[in-house]
C-alpha cells in the first residue's frame, strides 16, 4: 500500500503502450567547461570536442537503420558543416571561451528551428541540442550514460541520441512535461514501440519512485494505489496481445468483418521512409508530406524531382499521392516564409505557394517529371477557395506547356485537394471538378473545434470524434460517393483505432495512416461491421 494518494498527470500519447518501473531523471546538468589560457588553445578544445562528438554519432549509426540512421546521419552533417561552427570560431577570436561560444552559436539555431510551429522543423530543433550537448559534454570531458533500462525517463524533453543509446529490451517509457508527438523522438518511439507520453507540465518534474505509465489514454500515475496498479497490468497485457494480434493482419489486404475492401495507404515525409516499409502491406501512399524536403532550405527541382520518383519506383504501379509544399509563416524556410502572427490562419499551404509562383513552379515541375516513374496524384493543402484550386491546375497546365516545349519527359497526374479548412468541407460543390479530395482531419479538427493541434492545454478540445467534425467527414464522403470523386482520409485520425470504426461509418472507404500505426488500423477494421 501506498502511504501517499496517487497523483496523476494527463498529456498527449505520442507512442502508445503501457511501461510500470522507477521514475529516472533524465539528465539535465549542464557540463561545466574549464577555460583554456589562449584563443588557439579554445579552437583547438572545440576542433576535438566536435571530432569527438562526430565519432560518437558516427558510432551509433552503426548498428542503426531507417528513422534511427536518418536522424544520426542529419546531426552527422550538421557536425560536419563548416558553417554552423564558424561563429563560434569567429566569437573565440573575440576572446569568448569554447563552451560558451559553441553554446551561443547553437543556441541561435535551435531558437531558429524552435520557433516553428512546423512538426518538421521543431523535430530538427531537438536534433540540434542534441548536437550543442555532445560537443559541450566533449568539451567538459563528461559524457551521459545510456537510461537504465526498464525504467520511466522524465524531463523536459529527451534527446534523440539518448534514445537509441537506452536498452529497451526490457521495457521503460518516456514521460515528458513539454516534447511533441511529432518530434523525432516520438517517431523512433512509436517505431520501436516504446510507450511515451508528452506535455504532461510542470508537475512531472516533482515527482518520484515507481511509477505507471499509460501511453494509451496519455497518463502518469505516481504513488499508485494496489488496485490500480493490477488494472495497469491488466491493460498492458491486453494491448500486448492486441499488438501480436494486429501483426497478422498486416500483410493482408483491409477488410470490414462483413467483407468490405478498405484501401489502407501509407503517410510518409521523408523518400527514404519508404525504405522501411513493404510495398506489400499497404495500398500505395495516401500523403507524401513534400515539405520534410523543404526543410533545410528550398530544393532544387532535380533534388526534388529525384526524391519523388524514387518514392513513385518504390510503390511498383501502386498510387501515390504527393502534396505540394505546405509551408507557411510558421514554418521558417529561409527565402520562402514570412514572419507571421497568427500563423495557422496565415499564409500557409496553398496561399504561399501561390503567392510565391516561381518557388511552386519548381515544385510543379519536378512533380510532372516525376510523373512517369509511377502512379502519381498531386493534391494541394490548405483549399479554402475554389480559385485556389483553379489557379494551381492553371500553373501545372503552363508549365506541363513548357516541358514539351523543352522536350522533357513528363506526366499530368490526377490533381486533387486536401479538404482540411471548413468551408471547402461544408461547400464541397465549389470543387466538384477536383479529381479526388483527401480529407486532413488534424487541421479540419482544429479549425472546426478551435483547439491548435499543437497545445497540450486544449487537447481535449482537439477531438475528432466530436459530432461536429465526423458529421462533416460524413457529409464530405456522401458528396464524393454522390459525384464520382473518391474521397479519402490521411490526417492522423486514419490510423487511429479509436476512430476508425466512426470514419468507415461515416462512409470513408480509404485510409492513410503512419506506417507505424498500419496493422493497428488493418486489425481494426477487421474488427468492424459495417
Ligand atoms: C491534416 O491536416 O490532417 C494533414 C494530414 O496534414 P498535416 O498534418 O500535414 O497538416
Ligand atoms: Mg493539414
Amino acid at each position: 500500500m501506498n502511504p501517499r494518494s496517487p497523483i496523476v498527470l494527463t498529456g498527449i500519447a505520442a507512442s502508445p503502450g503501457f511501461a510500470s518501473g522507477p521514475l529516472s531523471r533524465l539528465d539535465t546538468t549542464t557540463a561545466s567547461y574549464a577555460p583554456k589560457s589562449s584563443k588557439a588553445e579554445e579552437i583547438e578544445a572545440l576542433v576535438e570536442a566536435i571530432s569527438t562528438a562526430s565519432a560518437a554519432v558516427a558510432g551509433l549509426i552503426e548498428g542503426s537503420s531507417g528513422e534511427s540512421a536518418d536522424i544520426l546521419e542529419f546531426q552527422l552533417a550538421m557536425l560536419a558543416d563548416d558553417t554552423l561552427a564558424e561563429p563560434a570560431f569567429a566569437a573565440i577570436g573575440q576572446g569568448a571561451d569554447a563552451a560558451s561560444a559553441w553554446t551561443r552559436a547553437l543556441d541561435i539555431e535551435i531558437g531558429g528551428y524552435e520557433a516553428a510551429s512546423d512538426d518538421y522543423f521543431r523535430a530538427r530543433g531537438a536534433d540540434m541540442r542534441d548536437i550543442r550537448d555532445r560537443v559541450l559534454r566533449a568539451l567538459a570531458g563528461t559524457e551521459a550514460g545510456p537510461g537504465p533500462s526498464g525504467a520511466i525517463l522524465f524531463g523536459e524533453d529527451i534527446a534523440p541520441t539518448r534514445f537509441l543509446e537506452t536498452d529497451w529490451s526490457s521495457g521503460g517509457g518516456i514521460a515528458l512535461s513539454a516534447g511533441s508527438s511529432a518530434s523525432h523522438v516520438a517517431m523512433l518511439a512509436r517505431s520501436r514501440g516504446v510507450p511515451m507520453v508528452v506535455g504532461l507540465g510542470e508537475a512531472l518534474s516533482a515527482l518520484s519512485g515507481e511509477a505507471l505509465l499509460d501511453a494509451k489514454s496519455g497518463t502518469l500515475t505516481a504513488f499508485a494505489a494496489a488496485d490500480e496498479i493490477a488494472s495497469h497490468h491488466r491493460a498492458a497485457t491486453d494491448f500486448a496481445a492486441e499488438r501480436a494480434g494486429a501483426a497478422a493482419y498486416l500483410s493482408k489486404p483491409a477488410r470490414t468483418a462483413d467483407g468490405t475492401r478498405v484501401l489502407t495507404y501509407v503517410n510518409v515525409a521523408d523518400p527514404s521512409d519508404v525504405d522501411a516499409i513493404d510495398i506489400a502491406t499497404c495500398d500505395g501512399v495516401g500523403l507524401m508530406r513534400s515539405e520534410f524536403l523543404f526543410s533545410r532550405g528550398l530544393p532544387d527541382e532535380e533534388t526534388q524531382y529525384t526524391a519523388y520518383a524514387r518514392v513513385l519506383e518504390w510503390a511498383q504501379g501502386k498510387p501515390v499521392t504527393i502534396r505540394t509544399v505546405d509551408a507557411g509563416g510558421d514554418k521558417p524556410i529561409p527565402g520562402f516564409t514570412v514572419a507571421e502572427g497568427n500563423p495557422f490562419l496565415g499564409l500557409r499551404g496553398i496561399r504561399l505557394s501561390l503567392a510565391r509562383a516561381e518557388i511552386f513552379r519548381m515544385q510543379i515541375r519536378a512533380l510532372l517529371r516525376a510523373a512517369v516513374h509511377g502512379s502519381l496524384k498531386v493534391m494541394f493543402p490548405m483549399i479554402a477557395v475554389a480559385s485556389e484550386y483553379a489557379r494551381a491546375k492553371e500553373m501545372f497546365a503552363e508549365e506541363a506547356v513548357a516541358l514539351s516545349a523543352r522536350g522533357a519527359a513528363h506526366r499530368m497526374p490526377p490533381l486533387g485537394i486536401m479538404v482540411e479548412v471548413p468551408s471547402v468541407a461544408l461547400a464541397p460543390e465549389a470543387f466538384a471538378d477536383a479529381a479526388f479530395f483527401s480529407i486532413g482531419s488534424n487541421d479540419l479538427t482544429q479549425y472546426v473545434m478551435a483547439a491548435a493541434r499543437d497545445n497540450a492545454s486544449v487537447a481535449s478540445l482537439n477531438d475528432t470524434s466530436h459530432p461536429a467534425v465526423l458529421r462533416l467527414i460524413g457529409e464530405v464522403a456522401a458528396f464524393g460517393a454522390a459525384r464520382g470523386i473518391p474521397v479519402s482520409l490521411c490526417g492522423e485520425a486514419g490510423g487511429d483505432p479509436a476512430l476508425i470504426p466512426h470514419l468507415l461509418r461515416a462512409g470513408l472507404r480509404e485510409l492513410s495512416a503512419s506506417p507505424a500505426q498500419l496493422a493497428a488500423a488493418k486489425a481494426t477494421i477487421a474488427g468492424v461491421r459495417l
